[in-house]
């Protein structure tokens, strides 16, 4: 199926001509079409059936004797859709799924006298629906259009009255505005996007835009509306603020890399260094595929370096699984091995790398290479059970990844809190993945690491590491929130026993993001959930303050975290990203906060048991009778239950299903559902493993 917007169209309005945009465009498509290549609906915000398969457009013009330029809006590209007219390769649509007006020039003699035919299609055989439309051809070459007016815009921040490193988004209809600019020392430039230390210099057709400046999630935004005519070069002042206070705290983007040494991706090392500055990333780690980079050098050439403390890292990139391990103590080091076929030897060889002592579980639920590490095949979800027996001796695990978005943001929070509760102390990490300037740009999703962060271009790597493998840590994709218990025990830390334990979590965030609900978890378990008032909801800095006595039993130890959310932003001066590998056509944007765990050490014996341990110890005492164990669980939370119905169903299969469920149907409604909650995680592995040995015709 294809779409062609019939000549008839063109003969209607021959000659088009408009002021916006410029004067000497003609208009050959005034409106957006959607277009899907494949079958299946990608998104359901979009129709059901598309209009085409593909793009395509007839329309009469003469040849062009000189170099002309093309205009295109495309919305929601994820694949690759390539541009011909009459024939001729002109490149492609910007792989991005933000909406944006792109210029494509047209090589002089490609237009013809008479019937021309522009054609815009993917081989792709994923299905991608797209918007593409509000076409229009220029009689001059691209980088004259872009170049009609001369813009400059300087950002400040309105405390030092200086120049401050910053984003400038630059929108046009409210949609990311190509430009007449190219990255240099100074900015990197993508369409509607440029990064700079201050200052920005570029290139707009005549028209009017809307500039906003910002500096993530901690500042404040400026934002003016811009007309620009031909030939008059203008000049924009802009003023942000720091909204948000995260004294003590250094906000570290764990996964950082670059089309310079990944060789995927768009930002290039020095565009790096300009992104990192303008987000607000004061302690970056650099983790290219199996590769070790130091930004040092780089940084203090381009003028960034006292925005930031490096940290040389590497994405440990293998078959079964990618690890981010820093700090490396040399970009000369040996990297780890990357082609060991299982963890132990993986892990084996992280940890022998000179200095490194943080290894990150990467994006668990997400499939490379085709394995899947949380997958149900290797994972049982409910006890966070390793199937094939391997041993994840990470020290930490990727909650939230804002280029590699999760269809429900709160399945790997759930999954952490599960490993916790397995005894594994695995810190929580937000980051970005990002191998871009604009399209998933970096530090959307970080890390904040408790230390002294006086001086961001002097952070102490030890002490920082340290904290992050204590968990010191509250992670945020757009909000912050913070969690104390009894006062002053933060995350990481463990609160001695006491008569009672009291919360207190506040959430923060800059003015032009939304904080909805606070939902506080003890063991992995919802506990409560607060509502924001709505006045509270958008106010800068901190939105909202709740308190509670936390339900904790004198019989069993306990973490607690806190969980902020609110809807993610959607306009495109920070814009969240849609799902990576999404599970549903539906998706309802978020941001979110995580706190690190705070440990309370209820039962008073000077250490923080696990709930896999008590459970042990409860199977052990009882003689894995059921009966015996189910009185003892009178005292224990779900967690603990969850942990002996796997133990129960190891010790016994056969008696599980025919004995030990059924008898925990008449136990309290804490262990019955608990009890159901394994099962259903146990049969769901048990279905994957079946599938996948039938598959792999093991
Ligand atoms: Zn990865
Ligand atoms: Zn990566």
């Amino acid at each position: 199926m294809k779409l062609s917007i019939s000549a008839a169209f063109v003969l209607l309005c021959p000659l088009t001509v408009v002021a916006d945009p410029p004067a000497s465009a003609r208009i050959l498509d005034a409106v957006l079409h959607h277009v899907r290549n494949g079958s299946d609906r990608e998104w359901s915000e979009f129709a059901d059936t598309p209009q085409s398969s593909s793009y395509q457009l007839n329309f009469e013009a003469k040849a062009n004797d000189s170099d002309t330029a093309l205009r295109i809006v495309q919305h929601d590209v994820k694949q690759l859709w390539k541009i011909e007219l009459n024939g001729t390769n002109l490149g492609r649509l910007y792989r991005d799924e933000n909406a944006i007006v792109g210029f494509w020039p047209i090589p002089k003699s490609t237009l013809i006298d008479g019937q021309n035919t522009l054609h815009v299609s993917t081989t792709s055989k994923t299905s991608d629906d797209i918007r593409i439309g509000e076409v229009a051809i220029y009689a001059r070459q691209e980088t004259d259009v872009l170049s009609e007016c001369r813009v400059t815009v300087v950002v400040q921040d309105e405390s030092t009255h200086q120049p401050t490193p910053c984003r400038i988004t630059i929108l046009h209809d409210g949609r990311l505005m190509a430009l007449g600019a190219r990255s240099n020392d100074h900015m990197a430039v993508r369409p509607g996007v440029i990064y700079c230390k201050g200052t920005a210099d570029f290139g707009l057709p005549a028209g009017s835009y809307e500039i906003i400046a910002g500096r993530g999630p901690e500042y404040s935004i400026d934002a003016r509306l811009l007309t620009v005519t031909a030939g008059k070069p203008q000049t924009l002042q802009l003023s942000i603020k720091r909204e948000v206070p995260t004294i003590g705290f250094a906000a570290c983007d764990t996964h950082v890399h670059t089309l310079t040494h990944s060789g995927h991706g768009d930002s290039t090392v020095r565009e790096r260094m300009l992104t990192l500055a303008g987000e607000g990333i004061e302690f970056p780690i650099a983790t290219d595929h199996n590769v070790h980079i130091n930004y040092e050098e780089l940084a203090r050439e381009l003028g960034v370096r006292d925005f930031f403390t490096p940290v040389i890292g590497n994405e440990v990139t293998t078959k079964i699984g990618h690890f981010n391990v820093f700090p490396v103590a040399s970009a000369d080091v040996p990297i780890p091995n990357h082609k060991a076929d299982n963890w132990k030897d993986i892990f084996a060889s992280i940890y022998a790398t000179a200095d490194v002592k943080v290894a990150i579980l990467n994006h668990p639920r997400d499939i490379h290479s085709n394995y899947r590490p949380f997958g149900p095949e290797h994972h049982l979800a409910a006890t966070a059970t390793n199937l094939d027996g391997w041993d994840l001796t990470a020290n930490a695990m990727a909650i939230v990844n804002s280029g590699a978005q999760q269809t429900d943001m709160m399945q790997l929070v759930h999954d952490w809190m599960s490993q916790l509760n397995a005894g594994r102390r695995l810190t929580p990490v937000g980051c970005s993945d990002s191998h871009d300037v604009a399209r998933h740009f970096v530090g959307q999703a970080r890390t904040y690491i408790r230390c002294d962060d006086a001086d961001v271009g002097k952070i102490d790597v030890d002490s920082a590491v340290n904290n992050f493998l204590a968990g010191r840590v509250t992670i945020g994709c757009g909000l912050f929130a913070d969690i104390r218990v009894n006062g002053t025990t933060g995350p990481g830390d463990t609160v001695e026993k006491s008569k009672q334990y009291h919360v207190d979590v506040d959430v923060r965030g800059p003015s032009w993001m939304k904080a909805d609900e606070i939902e506080i978890f003890v063991n992995g378990h919802s506990v409560r959930t607060f509502e924001l008032q709505p006045a509270g909801r958008s106010k800068p800095g901190v939105k909202a303050m709740f308190e509670m006595q936390l339900p904790i039993s004198a019989s069993q130890d306990a973490f607690v975290v806190a969980v902020a959310r609110g809807p993610g932003v959607r306009k495109l001066h920070w814009p969240i990203a849609k799902p990576y590998q999404p599970t549903s056509t539906d998706w309802t944007p978020t941001f979110m906060a995580v706190t690190g765990a705070v440990w309370i050490d209820a039962d008073g014996d000077g250490k923080v048991t696990s709930a896999k341990q008590y459970a042990t110890e409860i199977c052990t005492a009882a003689r894995y009778s059921s009966g015996r164990v189910f009185e003892r669980l009178k005292d224990f939370d779900a967690a603990v239950a969850v942990h002996v119905a796997e133990l129960l169903m190891t010790d016994s299969p056969d008696t599980f299903v025919s004995g030990v469920l059924r008898g925990s149907r008449k136990s309290s409604p804490v262990v019955r559902a608990a009890f159901e909650n394994f099962y259903e995680s146990w049969q769901q592995s048990q279905r994957a493993r079946a599938g996948a040995s039938v598959a792999t015709g093991l």
